[in-house]
């Protein structure tokens, strides 16, 4: 794929501090109305700087990359997750942090993934988008971008970065990246994370909530995992659900891993055809990771009758995971690791915060 670059240097008599690197895939942020479709669509990303002059006046270099076709992230893949991370690797050296322009419809999923690819991070990566695009009056497009690019910057007093993860800025928040989740499509504040405390809160002045924050990692070498296994599904729980449809779903071909999307604390129906079922498949080696439809609070599995079952067949406990950090997660420890064992000591523990145990 062939990208395009544009740098800017500021115009600021201060002198420049650091470097940020912007990579645009796409979204609302930099959509237009395509009056002849009358649709959404994304443009050209060398409209976005025209749309936020601005942009000059911060003290810091920016560069911007475009994804050669910017998308709607509906048409977010695991390719492109793995190109993105590809991309920050061959820039790393090269710069301070990183700022990922993204839809947000699949913003969740690409953070998630990301936090897992980029082993030893110690640079920020913050995604954000918008609801509105960059030249309608009211889109919320600047302020997130403009917010976005200035926590990528910030640095302690020793230049060290202050953050050093993947997040989701938002609508004045800096979320952990992978426990984020999209909640809203027609309000601004598009994020949430339940399970996890805001990093940031931009107001006046930005506020760190540093007890929260990664830490500087130690000195293991930064590097890029780069093999996403796909042979993975959700299955969510509903009254009524049918022994047909539990039974299509883990009988399909290569399948590895399935996140079940359970109730509550993680239960389920205790008929007797649905524990066969999930014996059977963990007996058949598929891993099944328990996270609950909840946005809030914890898998528990044993605490009701509803999920003692799980636990003694074999069932992984999500804890407080995202299902968008649950399903990526699966596609990297399968890329990762063939021995079945260990992909389940890897889910049941926290690799990159995504979790609490
Ligand atoms: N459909 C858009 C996307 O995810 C929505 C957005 O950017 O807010 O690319």
């Amino acid at each position: 794929m062939s990208y395009s670059t544009i740098h800017i240097n500021p115009i600021s008599p201060a002198p420049t501090q650091g470097s940020v690197l912007v990579i645009y895939t796409g979204g609302t942020l930099g959509m237009v109305y395509e009056t002849k479709g009358k649709q959404l669509v994304p443009f050209n990303f060398d409209q976005i700087f025209e749309k936020i002059p601005e942009i000059s006046r911060l003290t810091f270099e920016i560069t911007f990359l475009s994804l050669h076709e910017p998308i709607d992230s509906s048409n977010m893949s695991p390719a492109i997750w793995v190109e993105l991370a590809g991309i920050i690797e061959e820039n790393y050296d090269a710069y301070d942090s990183f700022v990922i322009l993204h839809g947000t419809d699949t913003m969740a999923y690409t953070a998630s993934a990301l936090s897992f690819l980029l082993e030893n991070l110690n640079k920020p990566v913050i995604l954000t988008g918008a609801q509105l695009p960059i030249g309608v009056a009211r889109s919320d497009a600047r302020e997130n971008f403009m917010t976005a690019l200035e926590l990528a910057a910030a640095t302690y007093p020793d230049g060290k970065p202050i953050v050093t993860e993947v997040c989701i800025y938002f609508n004045s928040v800096l979320l952990r990246g992978n426990r984020a989740k999209k909640k809203e499509s027609s309000n601004f504040n598009a994020f949430i994370s339940e399970n996890y405390p805001h990093l940031a809160n931009a107001g006046v002045r930005i506020d760190y909530n540093f007890p929260f924050l990664k830490l500087h990692g130690t000195d293991e070498k930064f590097s890029v995992h780069k093999d996403l296994d796909t042979n993975v599904a959700f299955l969510k729980m509903f009254p009524g659900i049918n022994q047909s449809v539990v039974r299509s779903v883990l009988k399909i071909e290569g399948l590895k891993g399935l996140v079940l999307e359970t109730y509550g604390s993680g239960n389920v129906m205790t008929d007797n055809w649905f524990q066969n079922v999930v014996s059977e498949a963990i007996n058949n080696k598929i891993v099944i990771f328990n996270v609950s439809q909840c946005y809030g609070g914890r898998v528990n599995q044993g605490q009701y009758q509803t999920s003692k079952f799980l636990k003694k067949a074999g069932v992984i406990s999500g804890s407080d995971i995202t299902a968008e950090a649950a399903i990526t997660k699966m596609m990297y420890v399968f890329g990762k690791e063939t021995d079945k064992g260990k992909c389940k000591e890897m889910l049941a523990m926290p690799l990159c915060g995504e979790m609490s145990v």
